[in-house]
């Protein structure tokens, strides 16, 4: 931020000296967030003893959390630190609409990690986050159901990384990419066993990374290993995604051809992959539509226009009981 406020390219800064020490055209400076300096008048006004009487040994005062994903009511709110999560995202947050159930929980910011939904009774102070292996962050808390992949979710959160990285040291963009490629084929069907190894291998590279940004890029990954080994193992192994989402592991089916609401379908799906059945053959007049697979991208469109005529289906286990 410093750098782009006098003009030049966002690169982090080699510490000492500290922004407070030479900061924006080396004059002394805070970076804060807004957050931080709304607390500060209050503060001085009031005294610390005021402050503390919210919030927990570790973590003093309220905290703005902006909480989102499967909720019925998402929001900002502003609690004091150490309050369960739970009661955020399930009490005020509504947790997910009827019908679905956590899964899990994306805290701090696309660097914080990833946890399960046993773990949604975690006291809201950086203690038992950091225990976790994860970040509480800027207080953003993203609340996932079953209808989530977690390997789906970290390659999202590793592309960011991979995207925001500055490019100064291999070990981050390199390691970034190479992670990014990784996840990207398990999502497309080619997991293999050894990429556990590579995971791994990478997030202990990260950890020498120049800045926090790289140092924080394995956090998704390793939340996905940690808490969510059983998806991660049945996408490598059985090539089967429990949430329907990888691209290459499913394939999308017309169940009923003659559905009118496919007409529909067919003019929104953005490569022409719904085509009338016979179509090819002149004399034959179509009857309803088929979904043409090499050209279907998986965006999902078909079936949100179209739910009773659509489905998704395992593309490996139908083609191994079609054998
Ligand atoms: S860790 Fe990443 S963001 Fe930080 S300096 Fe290195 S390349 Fe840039
Ligand atoms: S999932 Fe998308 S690309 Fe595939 S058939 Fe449906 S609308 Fe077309």
């Amino acid at each position: 931020m410093i750098a782009s406020v006098e003009g030049l390219r966002g690169m982090p800064k080699i510490r000492p000296p500290f922004p407070a020490q030479r900061g924006v055209f080396d004059m002394p400076s805070n970076v804060n967030n807004t957050e931080t300096y709304a607390n500060v008048p209050l503060i001085i006004e009031r005294g610390a003893a005021w402050y503390r009487e919210h919030g927990t040994e570790s973590d003093p005062g309220t905290k703005m959390f902006s909480i989102s994903g499967a909720l019925q009511r998402p929001g900002i709110l502003e609690v004091a630190f150490g309050l369960p999560m739970d009661r955020l995202l399930l009490e005020a947050g509504g947790g997910p609409e009827a019908g679905h159930t956590p899964k899990g929980i994306q805290p701090g910011g696309p660097l914080g990690g990833l946890l399960p939904a046993s773990d949604l009774g975690l006291a809201l102070e950086r203690p038992p986050f950091t225990e976790r292996g994860v970040l509480l962050g800027s207080g953003g808390l993203i609340l996932f159901d079953e209808r989530a992949s977690a390997v789906d979710l970290t390659l999202y959160f590793s592309e960011f990384c991979e995207d925001e990285s500055c490019g100064r040291c291999t070990t981050c963009h390199g390691g970034s990419q190479r992670l990014v490629e990784l996840l990207r084929r398990v999502m497309e069907g080619g997991g293999r066993r050894e990429d556990l190894e590579r995971i791994g291998v990478l997030d202990r590279t990260l950890q020498n990374a120049n800045c926090l940004h790289g140092q924080f890029t394995p956090y998704a990954v390793r939340g996905l290993v940690n808490y969510f080994r059983d998806e991660l193992d049945t996408q490598i192994d059985e090539k089967r995604d429990p949430a329907r989402v990888a691209p290459g592991l499913i394939r999308y089916i017309i169940s009923d051809p003659e559905a009118p609401e496919l007409d529909e379908a067919a003019e929104l799906c953005p490569t022409d992959a719904i085509v009338a059945r016979g179509s090819e053959d002149e004399d034959e007049q179509p009857a309803g539509w088929r979904i043409d697979d090499p050209k279907c991208i998986r965006c999902d469109v078909c079936r949100e226009v179209a739910p009773q005529a659509v489905r998704v289906e395992d593309r490996f286990v139908a083609l191994l009981e079609s054998v």
